[in-house]
């Protein structure tokens, strides 16, 4: 985090802007099924949000959102009050010197996360929940809900019932 005593700190954050004080990171829940990647494609559809998947396979949601005691200069304005969490920082976890955390995945956005979920749960599986849990949240049948995502162009396997010619069954 910046110092304001050590002038060569102070050289260094600015150079690099102050970035370990404009984001903030909270671990998530590692999703598994389909409804939980859900919850993470709605951390992704705001604004300066990220997700990731560190070296150990934790998920993280990253919030890119600076704090609002970093002057312009790069320093802390409340260094001598500054929260425990911004004290643990080290020479060793400063960013600058770490050069990236080695991190499995990164999601910037809902389509990036969408991909990496087909290729966890499969494309039947999927489709098949996402058919199935919208269906249901919205109270309608799974031909209706097929029908709908079938012309946003979410379902690759499943199609919709071509409605019988002679209407008979
Ligand atoms: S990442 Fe390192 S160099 Fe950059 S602002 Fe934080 S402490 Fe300073
Ligand atoms: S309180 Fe100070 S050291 Fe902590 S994130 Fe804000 S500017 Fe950085």
């Amino acid at each position: 985090m910046p110092q304001t005593p050590a002038i060569s700190d102070l050289d260094r954050c600015k150079e690099c802007k102050g970035k370990c004080c404009s984001y903030f990171c909270l671990q998530i829940d590692t999703p598994k099924e389909y409804d939980e990647f859900e919850d993470v494609r709605w951390y992704l559809c705001h604004e300066n949000v990220n997700v990731h998947i560190d070296e150990d396979g934790d998920w993280y949601m990253q919030v890119l959102n600076r704090c609002q005691f970093l002057d312009e200069n790069y320093a802390c304005t409340i260094y001598n009050d500054r929260p425990l969490l911004c004290r643990k920082y080290t020479d060793e976890t400063c960013e600058d010197t770490v050069h990236g955390y080695g991190y499995q995945k990164e999601f910037h956005t809902p389509e990036e996360l969408d991909a990496y979920v087909v290729e966890t749960l499969g494309r039947e599986e999927y489709e098949q929940e996402m058919v199935r849990q919208r269906a249901k949240h919205e109270e309608v049948s799974t031909e209706e809900m097929t029908q709908r995502l079938h012309s946003l162009g979410k379902l690759k396997l499943i199609r919709p019932k071509t409605p019988n010619p002679k209407g008979t069954s």
